[in-house]
């Protein structure tokens, strides 16, 4: 047998190294320390495993090869943030950023490259879809990190890279395993949270996960006819359904708010925005919108950004306002990606959505 063991769920893995170790004839704490190499103490490639006999690590290293993911490009900001381009084998690109903030080390990842969803003021929109990534094309993002420096593990993980997550749940469901599970990165599941624009039926599947994985919706506006004007996924998925469904969640939802100026920065859309947010205990984050990202777009005065948290916190809505990091770096969602690959070839049209 050979295979991607960085594409497994860590139980998976686990028992395809014991049926390995028992058909070799090896004794069985190898699959114990084989099994710990791939995300608790990863290696570049099985030779780095030196607490195994040569034979095991050769017979690895040509059945099971470790995948790794290439830099193609590494910014850091001023800030501390840090954005890389990867360059994956078929010639792919994704993005993760790495937010330092205290004690607190969250990774933003990517879940397909390019997204077919075209937001209008999100820069991997603009791409169209390239493909869904892998399980492993998920987790090598932090594993990648971790193997550069033990010390950059994340404390926490957000799918707000480039993609929808719930378009690629099959992908995303094993890397959420990888990424909770004490054999994988053991990030406790209230660290990881999973934002969508809201596909229903993969809230579906995240709810019936039973771990307490956080979910975040892009709402970006608080009426339909706005969110249809920023975001086509309106017309399949509607506000009301979507809201509805978060409603059946079960645990404390976060709603994504980018401001945009004269959009939906009104006294009137903080309002509508609060109706929204109450029955449901959803927290706001208000993000303003990255200057350049977006044409025709622009984003709301830093003014009227506290204006519009304080309508929302007099209303009785937790709503903060997040910085935008790394402003120097290009490090809103796929801009890096545009500006260092869109003159490389051409996004094709998208089927999926
Ligand atoms: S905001 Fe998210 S869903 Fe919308 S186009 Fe960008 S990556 Fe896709």
């Amino acid at each position: 047998m050979t295979g991607n063991l960085l594409d497994l769920a860590p139980k998976a893995a686990a028992a395809a190294i014991a049926a390995l170790v028992e058909g070799q004839g090896w004794p069985r704490y190898r699959a114990t320390q084989i099994l710990r190499r791939l995300w608790v103490a990863p290696i570049a490639r099985w030779d780095d495993a030196t607490e195994l006999p040569g034979a095991i690590r050769r017979l690895l290293g040509a059945e099971y090869p470790l995948a790794r993911l290439a830099v193609a490009r590494r910014e850091v900001s001023s800030d501390g943030t840090v954005k890389t381009l990867w360059r994956l084998d078929d010639g792919e690109a994704i993005e993760s950023v790495w937010i330092p903030s205290g004690q607190r080390r969250t990774l933003c990842i990517s879940s397909q490259a390019g997204c077919a969803l075209g937001c209008r003021f999100c820069a991997t929109g603009r791409m169209g879809f390239r493909r869904d990534l892998t399980a492993a094309e998920i987790a090598l993002q932090v594993r990648e990190l971790v193997l550069d420096d033990p010390a950059r593990k994340p404390t926490n993980v957000v799918f707000m890279g480039m993609g929808e997550p719930l378009l690629n749940w099959p992908s995303v469901d094993v890397a959420l395993s990888i990424l909770n599970d004490p054999d994988g990165f053991g990030i406790g599941a209230r660290h990881i949270t999973v934002s969508t624009v809201g596909i229903l039926p993969g809230m579906a599947a995240l709810r019936a996960r039973p771990e307490q994985f956080r979910l975040a919706i892009s709402l970006h506006a608080a009426d339909d006819v706005t969110r249809l004007e920023l975001m086509p996924i309106e017309k399949k998925y509607h506000l009301a359904e979507v809201l509805a469904a978060a409603k059946t969640f079960g645990r404390r939802v976060t709603f994504e708010y980018v401001m945009i100026a004269g959009k939906n920065d009104g006294d009137r859309d903080a309002d509508r925005l609060a109706r929204l947010a109450r029955p449901l205990g959803a927290h706001l984050n208000l993000l303003p919108l990255h200057p350049g990202g977006a044409p025709g777009l622009s984003p709301s005065s830093p003014s009227r950004i506290r204006a519009f948290a304080e309508r929302l916190r007099a209303a009785g809505i937790e709503a903060v306002v997040r910085r935008s990091r790394g402003l120097d770096i290009n490090a809103a969602c796929g801009q890096l990606y545009v500006e260092s690959e869109a003159k490389r070839r051409p996004a094709r049209a998208t089927p999926a959505g």
